[in-house]
This record gives structure tokens, sequence and C-alpha cells, in this order.
């Protein structure tokens, strides 16, 4: 049961990086009656969500739904392209790069896990997690396995846990300078409708991304987008797949149907949010996650606290997180900002557990938006004995209203 003793006034803030705030619009589309998931309507839902996605994805090739979390799609992307036993080599930029490598363990893969190391004064237990992947260290790794053991390459596009982006088209060049044919697995939860990601273009073999960031649609659907490589690869991988299997998904979504009952009522909010995508374009979505972000790390530099992200050409234009000083819990801090303001900041994940917090700047928000959720931080740092530089929120309002916005 929801508890419904305490309702604050006004809007929750919900600034983690996902799920990102719901908009209206979306949750009126999912408000309509359900209908027959084997009826005509539902087939023209089905096959307008599938071929909008393709768009988002930028992709000619099959995408696909699964009524799962983004979990689920990272399982899927395994299981139907891998055997047991088979060597995956991954890249742990943080926490979700982590856990992709640990599912892989638990699926009976062979997994390595390749990640930066150098000296980080701030962050010494975790200096890879502030940058994003080093291709050249990829490109070492494949010239070392001329036997071509390594079946697939898996990188996080946008981790969420430190918001540092890594440059696909970059990690598919060292994969093809070394020569090798391993797969490209890209995550890309919270950089698909966020950061520009280009299937196609970049050679990615498969792709995973969830409902609940850019797309702005609560948690629950998830997606796999296919190479004609990996769909020709999934026909010898042996690692046992049911639910998952994409034959048959690809088979009924010729026509618009699942082989199962697909989260109907999830599909009106995705037809919905891929609608809001295309009038607005992709080209000004990534522009405006990108100036939210400008605004939000002007104020984290005018505090005068660390930006996770080391690496200015690797900032995530979908969340920014902040780095406290040594002795303050980042927890305590997001608690206090919680309980005194309805504001949520996400938590520092894995290694960064109380050293660092994160804002989400994803989705459906405005400058303002974002710029109260900068008070509630600057209030709360304050009031937990931080000392800050100067206003993040003076300085986020001067970049605001200086950076131009872009609209279609
Ligand atoms: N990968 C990334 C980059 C994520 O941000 C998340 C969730 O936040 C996941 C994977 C896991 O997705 P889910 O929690 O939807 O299962």
């Amino acid at each position: 049961m929801l508890n419904l003793d305490f309702h604050p006034s006004g809007r929750h803030f919900l600034q983690v990086p996902g799920p990102s705030p719901v908009p209206d619009r979306i949750l009126r589309a999912i408000s309509l009656p359900t209908i027959d998931h084997r009826g005509p309507e539902f087939a023209r839902l089905g096959l307008s969500v599938l071929s909008g996605l393709q768009a988002v994805f930028k992709t000619r090739h099959p995408v696909i739904v699964y009524a799962a979390s983004g979990t689920g799609a990272w399982e899927a992307a395994l299981c139907n392209t891998l055997s047991p036993g088979d060597q995956v080599l991954m890249y742990e930029t943080g926490h979700f790069a982590s856990l992709w490598a640990r599912m892989a363990m638990r699926l009976g893969l062979s997994t390595e896990l390749l990640s930066w190391q150098g000296e980080d004064a701030y962050l010494p237990q975790a200096p890879g997690w502030r940058r994003g992947v080093q291709p050249q260290l990829i490109e070492e790794r494949l010239r070392r396995d001329p036997h071509h053991r390594i079946k697939a390459v898996c990188v996080v596009h946008n981790e969420t846990s430190t918001g540092v982006t890594s440059d696909i088209a970059a990690v598919r060049s060292a994969v093809d300078a070394a020569r090798h044919p391993a797969l490209l697995m890209v995550d890309t939860i919270s950089g698909l409708a966020c950061a520009d990601y280009r299937h196609d273009e970049w050679g990615v073999d498969v792709a995973v991304g969830g409902s609940q960031k850019g797309l702005m649609l609560p948690p629950g659907i998830s997606f796999n987008a296919l190479s004609p490589r990996a769909l020709d690869v999934m026909k010898t991988a042996t690692l046992p797949r049911a639910f998952w299997a994409w034959d048959e998904m690809i088979a009924m979504n010729k026509d618009g149907y699942w082989p199962y009952t697909p989260s109907t009522n999830l599909l009106y909010g995705l037809s919905e949010s891929l609608e809001m995508l295309q009038t607005e374009g992709l080209e000004h979505v990534f522009a405006r996650h990108q100036r939210w972000g400008g605004g939000v790390r002007a104020a984290v530099s005018a505090w005068g606290l660390p930006i996770q992200c080391a690496d200015p050409a690797r900032y995530s234009p979908a969340l920014t997180g902040v780095i406290v000083p040594g002795g303050v819990d980042a927890d305590a801090v997001r608690r206090l900002i919680h309980e005194r303001f309805d504001l949520s900041l996400g938590t520092g994940l894995g290694k960064l557990k109380g050293r660092m917090f994160r804002i989400g700047h994803l989705g459906s928000s405005n400058d303002l938006t974002l710029l109260a959720t900068l008070a509630g931080c600057e209030m709360g740092l304050k009031q937990v004995g931080v000392a800050l530089a100067a206003s993040g929120v003076q300085a986020a309002m001067d970049y605001f209203s200086a950076a131009r916005m872009s609209r279609p």
C-alpha cells in the first residue's frame, strides 16, 4: 500500500538519473483502456512503436521490446549471441558495467573486466570510474587474442553511476583496428534519447535500452537493437533462452504482435514518447540535454566541488555526479534534501557509496526545474556544513540566461 499519511504539497522533484519524470501526456496515454493484444488495433500500435524505435536507435534493423527492466535486455543481449564458456571482454566504467559483467559470469561466460589504472586524488579506490572507455586498451587486448577466443566486447555508453559517457564510434574503430571479429554490445540504457546514439553508423551489434530514462516512461519495458551479424551469430549460439529468444519475437513482430502478452499500456506511453521526440527532433533533444548538463556543471563548479567525470570531453548530458568533501556522507546530504525539500537525488553506487550523489537532468525537465533542484542541493549542502565557494544557483542562472536554446 502507498503510504498516504503524508503527502507534501506541490510536485515531488524526481531528479534521480532514471526513472525520470513522466510527462502528463504520457501518463494520460498509459491510462487508456487496455485492448486485445491479438486484435487489429494492437497490430497498428505494435508496428508503429517498433518503427519509431528504429528511428531513435538510428537503425534499419530489428528492435526487440521486452516486458522487463533494462537488466532483462542485458541478459537477452548475452544469451542470444553467446555459448557457455565463451570469453567476453567488458570494460569497467562504473557500477552498471560491473553489474553487466557479473551477470555474464552468472550466465556461465568467461568474463574479463578491463579498467583504466591511473592516479586519482579524489577517488583513489575507483580511478576508472571517473573516465570513459579507453579504446586503446580494448584494441591492445584484442590484439593479444590471435585465436579470436573473445566473442564479444561489451561497453556502457552513458555510465549512470558516474555521469561519464564513452565514445562508441572509437570503440568500434578499436575493434576494427585489431582486425577482431568480436561482437560489439553497447548498453545505452541511460544514453538513448539523451545523448546521440547511432546504432548502424557506429557498427554496434547489440544495443540495450530501457524505458525509464530519456524515453520518459515508467520503468517496465526494455529493448535490444540488433545487427545482421548479431542475428547470424544467434543461429549458432547455445546459451539457453526462452523468454528472451529473438527469433520468435522477430517472427511475431513482423505483423505487429508479440509471442506473449506485451505491456500494452506502456506501449501506449511509448507511442506518445516517440511522437514527442520525433516532433521535437532528436538533434534538439540532445542539445537540450547538453545545455542542462552545462548549467548543472556550472553550479557544481561554482560550489567548488569536484565533478565525478574527470574528463570534460566525456561529460554526460543526462546526469552529473557530485563528489562531496572527505568526511561528509553524501547519503546523509541526500536524506536531508529529500526530507526537507521533497527532492530525490541519485545515491552513490558500489565503490562510490557515500562519496558522491547524482543529479539527474534527463527527459522531461526545464531550466526552472533544474534551478529548483540546484537550490535544494545548495541549501542541503550548506545545512550539513559543507563550505561552498559560491552560489551554484547563481552560476546556473547565468549559464541558462546566456546559453542559447535549440528549438525546432
Ligand atoms: N545499465 C544502466 C546504464 C543503467 O542505468 C541501469 C539502470 O539504471 C541498468 C543497466 C539496469 O536497468 P534496470 O534497473 O532497468 O534493470
